[in-house]
């Protein structure tokens, strides 16, 4: 599956550029803390891109208010993909870090209509660990939590 690469200049982010309308996009909607495009990658037909206004380069540096803009307008897009395409299924994905597979580091979510045989696949290599050590990781968020993670 052939990737994006990004090219764009160091300190001239794609979609801060996109944003400020100093590169064309197929814009969808838009408000205070989000904005949604057309990807120009179109995986199905309607995939469209929600991402921040403000440069964010990940999930992580986004604040709670954008993080949340950001899935209500996902929300609102979903439904418009449903009216507009009604594929039978619809995917939300948001990568971070190349690790993460995030190609454009300015934080953003995929709304992906899905269909049968469209392509798209994942390996998903579950591993079913004794609840013991589920206990545990859950202990270890837990106490991330408390100390306050959100700061
Ligand atoms: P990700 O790999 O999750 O970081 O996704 C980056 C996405 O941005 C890819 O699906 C690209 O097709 C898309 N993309 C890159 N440049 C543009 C652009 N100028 N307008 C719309 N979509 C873009
Ligand atoms: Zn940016």
């Amino acid at each position: 599956m052939p990737m994006f690469v990004d090219t764009s200049p160091p300190g001239q982010c794609i979609f801060c550029r996109l944003v400020a309308g100093e590169i064309p996009s197929a814009k969808v909607y838009e408000d205070a803390l989000t904005i949604a495009f057309m990807d120009i990658g179109q995986v199905t037909p309607g995939h469209v891109l929600v991402a921040t206004r403000r440069h964010a380069a990940t999930l992580l540096d986004a604040t709670p208010e954008e993080a949340a803009a950001a899935m209500q307008t996902a929300h609102r897009v979903a439904l418009a993909v449903r009216a507009a395409f009604d594929p039978p299924g619809l995917m939300l994905l948001q990568a971070n870090g190349a690790l993460g597979g995030q190609t454009v580091a300015h934080f953003h979510m995929h709304v992906v209509p899905r269909h049968e045989a469209d392509g798209i696949a994942f390996t998903w290599p579950r591993k079913e660990p004794p609840a013991a050590v589920l206990a545990g990781y859950a202990e270890r968020l837990r106490a991330a939590l408390q100390s306050g993670t959100r700061d």
